[in-house]
């Protein structure tokens, strides 16, 4: 039996790793993994666009998947988060667990 069985590796970061900065609904700054780099993420023409060299090469890269993630209209949390709907609102809203429970206060 090999021990030497290939280790998934991927050099893509999670994309719920990525720091997000909000400038608009359809515009995010994101923080490179260099911590100093804010690449420009805009949603276009129906798809998230990305200013880094990962998107240039590929179309897609960890900012843009940070940034179609859902995401929690209060505090912009990505983890945790679930679609709730106010019995006073027609439209559902995506919180997190922990704004959920502020709103159920
Ligand atoms: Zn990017
Ligand atoms: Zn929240």
């Amino acid at each position: 039996m090999s021990t030497n069985a290939p280790i998934k590796s991927s050099k893509a970061r999670d994309p719920s790793t990525v720091e997000l900065g909000y400038r608009s609904p359809t515009e995010y700054g994101a923080l490179s993994s260099d911590g100093a780099t804010v690449y420009a993420v805009r949603f276009i023409a129906g798809a998230w666009t990305c200013t880094c060299t990962g998107y240039a090469a590929r179309q897609t890269c960890c900012h843009t998947l940070a940034a179609a993630l859902p995401r929690c209209s209060f505090c912009d949390r990505t983890a945790d988060v679930h679609l709730y709907r106010n019995p006073y609102e027609a439209a559902p809203i995506v919180l997190c667990g922990a704004c959920v429970g502020e709103a159920a206060r």
